[in-house]
């Protein structure tokens, strides 16, 4: 029984160790991973409510992982935020979402007013070379600054350091637009909205998705949106699910929405075809 129990301690490192490890492996893979071009972006289309024409694209980052398949964002980003390694992987979506919004407009008759909203994580907001990242990757495609969208974490806005406000502005100026994302989500104060240099806010899932079945939900989106135009801001809605969702965002004066009841996010391949629907 004791030899059992000494190999039993040999043969199965503690639970941690073993995480650590994985975690080592994952960040080499990962690293790799950007190298080789191992990351995918899926397309989702933002729709103008009122007229159901697709005005832009989110790019949604993908792991086509070689032994595990696809790999969704939430097993990788939080990893790549704590190691740094989100920078260079979302230079990568910069240029790769860039590239592929250059192709589009090269289509003749394909998209017309149309937008690329690109996620940016806090860190990466606080990288210095953010700003000259950005204006480099809109020359390398050609793409003018006014179509590229920003999509940044409410939590930026509310913690906002010098160093992010100083990102902020300096994107601002190359002429990007900027977004706060999952509005509502509970970091948010309503007082720093007006003071906030964005020009479009995302209203998160979680407060759409009670629309179409609750009043009081109704009611209480309608504040938001009304808010959000006060403070001379543009309105999207994310996680839109159903036509009663979309309509009543729409009777609500809310531009903009995205979510499955448009489409999933899609390769470019699929989202192209999306487009030549509308
Ligand atoms: P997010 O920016 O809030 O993106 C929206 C997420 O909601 C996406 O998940 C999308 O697939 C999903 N979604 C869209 N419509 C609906 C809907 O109608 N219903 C429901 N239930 N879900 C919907 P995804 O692609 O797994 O991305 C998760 C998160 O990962 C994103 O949340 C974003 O924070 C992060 N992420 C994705 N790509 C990137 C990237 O390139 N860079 C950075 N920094 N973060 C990224
Ligand atoms: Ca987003
Ligand atoms: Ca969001
Ligand atoms: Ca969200």
């Amino acid at each position: 029984a004791k030899a059992e129990q000494r190999n039993t301690v040999r043969v199965f490192e503690p639970a941690l160790l073993h995480a650590r490890r994985l975690q080592g492996q994952m960040i080499t893979e990962l690293r790799e991973a950007i190298r080789t071009d191992q990351l995918v972006l899926y397309y989702q289309p933002v729709v103008e409510l009122g007229s159901g024409r697709v005005e832009g694209a989110e790019a949604l980052v993908r792991w086509n992982h070689p032994e595990r398949g696809l790999l969704m964002p939430d097993k990788f980003i939080p990893l790549a935020e704590e190691t740094g390694l989100i920078v260079d992987l979302g230079d990568w979506v910069l240029r790769e979402a860039l590239r592929q919004l250059r192709t589009w407009l090269d289509t003749p008759g394909l998209v017309d007013d149309f937008s690329m909203r690109v996620n940016i994580s806090p860190t990466e907001l606080r990288s210095l070379e953010l700003i000259e990242r950005v204006r480099e990757a809109l020359n390398a495609a050609s793409v003018d600054a006014s179509k590229l969208v920003i999509e940044l974490t409410e939590s930026v806005a509310v913690n906002g350091s010098d160093l992010d406000r100083y990102s902020l502005s300096g994107l601002r100026h190359l002429g990007v637009q900027l977004e706060i994302d999952d509005f509502g989500t509970g970091y948010s104060s309503i007082s720093y909205l007006r003071n906030l240099p964005v020009h479009v806010v995302k209203i998160d899932r979680s407060l759409i998705q009670g629309l179409g079945t609750d009043d009081g939900q109704r009611d209480f989106v309608a504040a938001v949106l009304q808010l959000i135009h006060a403070c001379g801001m543009a309105a999207v809605a994310e996680g839109i699910e159903t036509a009663e969702q979309a309509a009543e965002l729409s009777w609500l004066g809310c531009a903009s929405g995205q979510g499955y009841y448009f489409s999933r996010p899609v390769p470019p391949e699929d989202f192209v075809r999306l487009l030549g629907r509308s």
